[in-house]
């Protein structure tokens, strides 16, 4: 399907690239109503890249007004399920025929290595689509039983106008995993891409209308959390605002919910997920070859990354001299050179932040086994080795909070219900592993973690089919799967007098 180009090719490929920068509002590219532009930088080189329409609150306003008018209209909402399917499946396609445009966008606007926007980011959105595309025609409702004298009708509605409001670490594929449920089921969409990373989510929106979409379904409004998101938060015609990012934005996003309309919210937000390894597993180099991708792949931008690996006491040595020899080959490099594995951290205040924590892990007391600093800065980049930290205790900030970077933490425990108590004292809870030969122990253990996904003998497992959300802090509701669809739809009760 695509070919293979070169270090060369890329580079060339990024110069003759005219990224889509304004906002797709009504099934047309127009600017902010201010005219206002924001940068949007390189992370590879520290350089803008393009200018992009800093949408507020009077774009989210068109917006959501054309949102509304489309959805009223029911051109879309109204449409059988098949023909929602019919265009779904054209847009999926026509992400998959754009891969490498889509993949370079990515890879210029947020670091990340050009074989994984390739190979996994951009056929992962396409899958996504795809697949709500096949379910929405094989989703059926429920008549009640209420015995002879009635016919009680549950039926699932859209709820309207959904505004999404989506992170930068994996641009594409987590705007795909609302726009996908929230189209699917039947609703108009306002997407807010991060400020840090919205040219796909610009791009996709025209392929969405070449796909069939009537325009003012799906618009998207580039622009800054507390101007363009706030206003689309704040909405009082907005039915729901589904949202990944921090946690400490969500808290602001249920807020505005309740200072506003009461829309109903879904939250993906932050972890600090354990990944334990107990010494009876007998495959000590992959479970720490898992624990190496489990937290440099994507520059450890990952929400649910392997952040805390918990070694039970014996095996500490020899999973941490693997894990560092990998990490060792996994040194930063050029995002558009193939071979690269670890690219550049997203912009120079989320590099600053990611130093920080491993200064604060130093002055807390834990040793530094690998990495630890800034390289290639020669090349203006904000690139961050890949960093073990060793004798860490539970109680340090660089166990307890988000660093989102190559960052890991290798703690140690005794027991297995140590290891639980240490996974679950912290305030998230999105996604944790356990390593064992033993599958009573690995059950047991599942059952008293508190996350959304428990893996077992792996790591960063995933599929379309399951869902993904977090337990505590790390959010509510559920991303993925046919779960998804509940976040978008409103269940009505038609009762029927028989008697
Ligand atoms: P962030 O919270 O800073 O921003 C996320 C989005 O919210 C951006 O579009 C931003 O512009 C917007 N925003 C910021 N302030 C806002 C406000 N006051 N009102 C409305 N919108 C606002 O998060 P980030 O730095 O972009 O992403 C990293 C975070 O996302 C990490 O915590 C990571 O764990 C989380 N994440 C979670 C999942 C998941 O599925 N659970 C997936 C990916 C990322």
């Amino acid at each position: 399907m695509n070919a293979k180009p070169d270090t060369v090719s890329w580079h060339e490929r990024a110069r003759s690239l005219t990224p889509r920068t304004q906002a797709f509002i009504e099934g047309r590219y127009v600017d902010a109503a201010s005219g206002a532009t924001f940068n949007s930088v390189n992370p590879a080189t520290g350089k803008v890249l393009a200018q992009v329409a800093a949408g507020d609150e009077e774009d989210v306003n068109r917006a959501v007004a054309s949102a509304r008018a489309a959805f009223r209209k029911g051109a879309w909402s109204n449409l059988p399920p098949a023909q929602r399917k019919k265009v779904l499946a054209r847009f999926a396609e026509l992400i998959l025929k754009h891969t490498d445009e889509l993949a370079l966008l990515e890879t210029l606007d947020m670091g990340k290595p050009i074989s994984d926007s390739l190979q996994i980011d951009i056929p992962g959105a396409a899958r996504c689509i795809q697949w709500y595309a096949e379910a929405v025609d094989k989703i059926y409702d429920e008549v009640a039983p209420t015995g002879p004298g009635a016919l009680a009708l549950i039926t699932r509605e859209p709820l309207g106008v959904v505004g999404a409001i989506v992170p930068w670490n994996f641009p594409l594929v987590m705007a795909a995993w609302k726009i996908a449920p929230v189209l699917a089921a039947g609703n108009s969409l306002v997407l807010k891409p991060s400020e840090k990373s919205p040219l796909t989510a610009l791009r996709v929106a025209e392929l969405a209308v070449e796909a069939g979409l009537p325009p003012g379904v799906l618009n998207v409004v580039p622009g800054y959390g507390h101007t363009a998101g706030k206003a689309l938060a704040l909405h009082m015609d907005v039915d729901c605002v589904t949202f990944t990012g921090s946690t400490a934005t969500g808290k602001t996003i249920m807020q505005y919910a309740g200072q506003s309309n009461l829309k109903r919210v879904s939250l993906e937000c932050g972890g600090k997920s354990p990944n334990i390894v107990l010494a009876d597993y007998p495959n000590l180099e992959k479970a720490a070859t898992a624990a190496a991708f489990a937290i440099f792949f994507n520059q450890g931008e990952v929400c649910s990354a392997g952040s805390r690996l918990l070694l039970q006491e014996g095996i500490k040595d020899v999973v941490l001299q693997k894990v560092q020899e990998i990490g060792q080959k996994m040194q930063p490099g050029d995002p558009l050179e193939p071979a690269t594995r670890l690219g550049a951290i997203v912009d120079e205040t989320q590099m600053k932040r990611v130093l920080g924590y491993i200064d604060a892990g130093q002055r807390e007391g834990a040793s530094v086994l690998l990495g630890g600093k800034r390289v290639r800065q020669d090349s203006g980049g904000y690139f961050v080795e890949p960093t073990v930290f060793d004798n860490v205790s539970p109680r340090m900030s660089i166990a307890r909070e988000e660093i989102f970077g190559p960052v890991l933490s290798a703690i140690t425990f005794k027991t297995p219900e140590e290891a639980v108590e240490i996974a679950n004292d912290v305030v998230y809870g999105l996604a944790s592993a356990v390593w064992t030969r033993d599958i009573t122990t690995a059950h047991r253990m599942a059952r008293a973690i508190r996350a959304g996904t428990v893996y077992i003998n792996c790591y960063d497992a995933d599929d379309i089919t399951v869902p993904f959300g977090g337990f505590k802090q790390s959010g509510m509701g559920r991303d993925k799967s046919l779960h998804a669809l509940e976040k978008y739809t409103e269940l009505k009760t038609t009762w029927l007098e028989l008697s």
